[in-house]
């Protein structure tokens, strides 16, 4: 989120009814559960030891997915997966 976007919506908050700051801890709260998810998956990522499409032992970490997560790219098939 842009910085000033994120100030602007900091001092509306104080002036949020509670029906609204409900709806905006649910949010957060399955945002946290999501991040505790893609952790898992990533953490998953990292112990991946060969390539699931070709089965080559040799992998290398290429970047990272739109949601964060850690790509990885098999040197024998030249192909990604997480
Ligand atoms: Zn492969």
């Amino acid at each position: 989120m842009d910085m000033r976007l994120f100030e602007r919506f900091c001092k509306q908050a104080g002036t949020m009814s509670i029906r609204r700051i409900r709806e905006l801890a649910d949010i957060v709260h399955l945002t946290d559960e999501r991040k505790d998810v893609l952790r898992r998956i990533d953490k998953r990522g990292s112990e991946i030891k060969a390539c699931p499409l070709c089965g080559g032992d040799k992998l290398v970490k290429w970047g990272t997915t739109r949601t964060g997560l850690l790509r990885l790219r098999c040197c024998k098939c030249l192909r990604t997966a997480l």
